[in-house]
């Protein structure tokens, strides 16, 4: 299935936790598969603390102290962090499905990571028995 993220921010860590969730019930799947990916160069997805929104932020603030926006880059669009940021969180994950429900630990959720926004963005998710 695919669905559509819409981002507000130039970068940002946007939970889609629930999107998958639901995507898991709607499927009827009680013990398989989910596998999120995201079809762009300059976004990605990563599973990390859901409690403290706070973390998400230090994880782009790390990104940006490691690969500024402006930077001595090659590449002519002048996305080039982006990109990288992208490559590093990766382009998908894969979570158990048990019971009907995704295998997440106590603290994680699963973050769509925006690196050159805001726009539309795809997400698709992969349900497998
Ligand atoms: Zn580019």
């Amino acid at each position: 299935m695919e669905y559509t993220v819409k981002t507000t921010k130039p970068q940002e860590f946007v939970n889609i936790t629930g999107l998958v969730s639901k995507a898991v019930s709607e499927s009827g799947v009680k013990d398989g598969l989910a596998i999120v990916f995201v079809p762009h160069t300059t976004a990605g997805v990563t599973i990390n603390e859901n409690a403290d929104p706070d973390v998400v932020e230090d994880i782009l603030s790390g990104l940006n102290k490691a690969f500024p926006v402006k930077g001595n880059y090659m590449h002519i669009e002048g996305n080039s962090h982006a990109h990288i940021k992208a490559s590093l969180m990766g382009s998908s994950c894969s979570i158990i499905i048990e019971n009907g429900k995704l295998k997440l630990g106590t603290w994680q959720g699963v973050y769509f990571c925006e690196f050159d926004g805001p726009r539309n963005r795809k997400v698709y998710i992969k349900i497998m028995d």
